[in-house]
């Protein structure tokens, strides 16, 4: 037994190292969520274009489980078609596809969208990156790519990409609250509030995504990055510094949803 036991050890402490411990947490509260019946908000949708059928699978399954909306479209044609009828927040699209090709459909979404785009390509000298920048994709992945990755970069284009577009509509207006993005600035009541840098992102996701809960771990990730190893307690402490900074106005902002995490909503004390 005592073997054994050695054995455990030295598989967490690999598994920790390789961070797959973190991943594996992550992943258990998310299941948690939803085997409590909870509504797990999705963060963006995303068109994947991709003719092989265990590849979209698999992708569909990592991103879903990121807390992404998946569509699936299998060849150049469909592509076009669920493009033009949804307004997707991303699109991961394959090169080698039936009907219409990856840059052919790059180029007809061009034409009218500026909805960022991931081309996969099969060998990574096959990528024409000249074309690829003329043709507006926004990066590229060479297959086989780990599921991991993908998500990785679809997190880095839509954060790059979202801070671009928010750079035009970057004021929210609350009753007795408003919050400037770009001059970097929050009125209470009339009055500037000091806030930490982020405090700010933290009120400025939640009062983006009003009426909408997330859990610790979610605000974590999207608030303190990606590879952030910290403790969901670092967001209370936030929230609690933000509702004495907010309380001038008179209104709770911050509501906790117990068992999950906080939502923003208008309700007058
Ligand atoms: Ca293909």
């Amino acid at each position: 037994m005592v073997i054994l036991d050695y054995i455990c050890v030295l598989i967490v402490i690999k598994l920790f190292l390789k961070n797959e411990l973190r991943l594996f947490l992550q992943d258990l509260v998310y299941f948690a969520g939803n085997y409590l019946n909870q509504e797990v908000p999705t963060l963006a949708t995303i068109l994947v274009v991709e003719d092989e059928r265990p590849v979209c699978d698999l992708v569909r399954a990592y991103l879903e489980k990121n807390l992404f909306e998946v569509e699936i479209a299998f060849d150049g044609y469909e592509a076009l078609k669920k493009s033009a009828e949804t307004n997707f927040d991303l699109i991961i699209l394959d090169i080698m596809l039936p009907k219409a090709d990856g840059w052919t459909v790059c180029r007809e979404i061009r034409k009218s969208s500026s909805v960022p785009i991931i081309m996969v390509t099969a060998k990574a000298e096959e990528f024409d990156r000249v074309l690829g920048l003329e043709l507006g994709a926004d990066d590229y992945i060479t297959k086989p790519f780990s599921p991991r990755e993908l998500v990785a970069r679809v997190k880095a284009v839509l954060r790059r990409t979202q801070k671009a577009g928010q750079e035009k509509h970057e004021v929210l207006n609350y009753p007795h609250l408003t919050i400037d993005r770009t001059a970097n600035r929050v009125e209470v009541a009339g009055q500037e509030a000091q806030l930490t840098p982020k405090e700010f992102e933290l009120l400025w996701f939640l009062a983006s995504h009003p009426e909408r809960a997330f859990t610790r771990e979610q605000l974590l990730e999207v608030v303190w990055g990606y590879s952030y190893f910290g403790d969901a307690r670092t967001v209370d402490t936030h929230v609690r510094r933000l509702r004495d900074k907010l309380r001038p106005a008179g209104i709770s902002y911050i509501k906790t949803i117990w068992g999950r995490g906080y939502k923003f909503e208008i309700k007058e004390n």
